[in-house]
């Protein structure tokens, strides 16, 4: 098995079929398969064995794609990097992941040879574009290499992917997914997901490193015709003129973030929209407020997936059936669920002793089934840790309801405790939002020497409007008990990310507690 023969064969059945789109490049599933092999067996040309470890840093291109195939073909394991990160980050992954190549982006040159010199096992550079001096040129490589398939073979449970975590509540950890992981996502795809075939164009706001690229096997495996955006930056504009000029018909994966972009956009309704079937997002909290204007908008086009670098696409799905606005509390309760659990993977609720929480009680969400990982490289304790008991522990707290449907809260790290009692920070960001003039919010835990913690909310107000304290304050006394509501509200112009559109409350956090000492008691 290799899960890079995804692309041999899609090659073999639709040779001529348009497999990349990306400004005025076109390549044909012939023409991208080929340029994987010749860089796979350059790889190999170059002493890169099964099982070493590629690192992969580039803005979305159809090189990134030609690298993770290339990897993967060549029985190596590859690491696609955020290509938001700072040299150090992408040096701490590079150095924990004991990578002995890495295929970079002209725009990371002058990062890269910052810290090149810090990284004794990376031993082949290979740089796209301008060419660096220390680097080998990508397209004289591919040039002098080998067109032919020559897939490895690979066990199901050789490494991949390592799929680093986005490093929210900690340093990040290489998340080990295998051939056989990769397999399970992409042949469950077509039923759970989506149905795909050559007529599809998927295009990919997102990042190829993350969702988009984990997803990116089964549109290939589909034939689907990838279309990446050339901007260097999330461009509504930008988005909403591919829609309408290739009549795409899915978009692969975004972040909520970036729905809400879309959805403030001036221009929202000068485009012609009406190819879109599918729009999946994930990846961090999708509010309420937010998504029903998502549907007004857009029709029930929409996908939620819940899932974790840990167990690649996905735990649970909310399906664009689930995206409806019927008016029947019922059904529109479900909105603030990440929906069912994906076939053949069990899914428990468990309390702090590892055991079931009763129906409706909030519990650690912990999964079991093929697509998991196989554990955190190099990490022996952290991965004993997370699989204690046989089950993998998410981090994640949650409920289930009757009907299966998931409802996610925090990250176990980031449920506030105050005066003894459990605060969700998601139920009350869900509350803050329905204020009209809040765009974004942030809800964090103070140190409190009485209380233990004390909740802060951080509060980003849309253009042009300033919500006030007393209106917050009176909107969570509608909806909460008394001892959910913030203790401080604090307004600013933006809130901190991750370079996937997740809001970094720890840093939020450290950066107020650093400027504001006092708040803590
Ligand atoms: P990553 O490994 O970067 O994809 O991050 C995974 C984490 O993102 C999960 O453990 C959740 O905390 C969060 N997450 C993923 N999907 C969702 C979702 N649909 N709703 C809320 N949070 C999510």
């Amino acid at each position: 098995m290799n899960i890079g023969s995804t692309l041999t064969q899609a090659a073999a059945a639709h040779p001529d079929h348009i497999a990349v789109i990306h400004g005025d490049t076109r390549l044909s599933y012939r023409a991208l398969n080929e340029r994987a092999n010749r860089l796979a067996s350059q790889l190999r040309a170059q002493g890169i064995r099964p099982g070493d470890r590629v690192g992969i840093l580039q803005r979305n291109g159809p090189e990134l794609l030609e690298s993770l195939f290339a990897t993967f073909k060549a029985g190596a394991a590859a690491v696609p990097i955020n290509a938001r990160s700072h040299p150090k980050e992408y040096a701490y992954i590079l150095e924990d992941s004991g990578s002995r190549a890495i295929v970079f982006g002209e725009d990371f040159a002058a990062g890269l040879d910052t810290v090149r010199h810090t990284l004794p096992d990376l031993d082949l550079l290979i740089g796209i574009g301008a060419g660096t001096g220390w680097s080998m040129p990508y397209e004289d490589l591919l040039a002098d290499g080998d067109p032919a398939n020559a897939d490895s073979d690979c066990a199901p449970h050789d490494l991949a992917w390592l799929f680093y975590t986005s490093g929210t509540t900690g340093k990040p950890k290489g998340a080990m997914n295998c051939h056989a992981n990769l397999q399970f996502m992409s042949d469950h795809y077509p039923r759970e997901v989506y149905r795909l075939g050559p007529d599809d164009v998927v295009l990919h706001p997102g990042p190829l490193t993350h969702g988009s690229g984990l997803w990116s096997i089964p549109i290939t495996s589909g034939a689907g015709t990838h279309l990446i955006p050339t901007g260097t930056s999330f461009d509504p504009n930008e988005i909403f003129e591919l829609i309408e000029k290739h009549r795409v018909t899915k978009i692969a994966f975004i972040a909520p973030t970036m729905i809400t972009m879309l959805l403030n956009a001036p221009d929202i309704d000068r485009y012609d929209l009406s190819s879109l079937r599918f729009l999946g997002y994930g990846g961090a909290p999708m509010y309420v407020e937010d998504l029903k204007r998502a549907i007004r908008q857009w029709g029930p086009i929409l996908c939620q997936v819940y899932g974790q670098g840990e167990s690649p696409m996905t735990v649970s799905l909310l399906t664009r059936e689930d995206h409806t606005l019927s008016g029947d509390p019922r059904t529109e309760r479900r909105l603030a669920s990440a929906g069912r659990v994906r076939e053949d993977i069990e899914l428990a609720i468990l309390d702090e002793a590892d055991q079931p929480v009763k129906a409706g009680e909030i519990g650690e969400i912990a999964i079991r089934g093929d697509v998991v990982m196989r554990g955190y490289w190099n990490k022996p304790e952290a991965t004993a840790d997370v699989f204690k008991g046989g089950w993998y522990h998410t981090g994640d707290l949650g409920t289930r309801d009757a009907d299966g449907y998931v409802f996610l809260l925090d990250r176990k790290k980031e449920m506030i405790i105050s005066g003894g009692a459990n605060v969700y920070p998601r139920e009350l960001e869900e509350v803050l939002l329905l204020h009209p003039g809040v765009l974004e919010v942030a809800v964090i835990g103070i140190p409190d020497r009485l209380w233990g913690e004390s909740v802060m909310a951080v509060v980003r107000p849309r253009t042009g409007a300033s919500p006030t304290e007393a209106e917050l304050l009176a909107l969570c006394r509608d909806h909460l008990a008394g001892y959910k509501k913030p203790r401080f509200i604090r307004f600013q112009e933006d809130l901190p990310k991750n370079g996937y559109g997740k809001i970094l409350k720890r840093e939020l956090k450290q950066t107020i507690l650093a400027e504001t000492p006092e708040t803590a008691t």
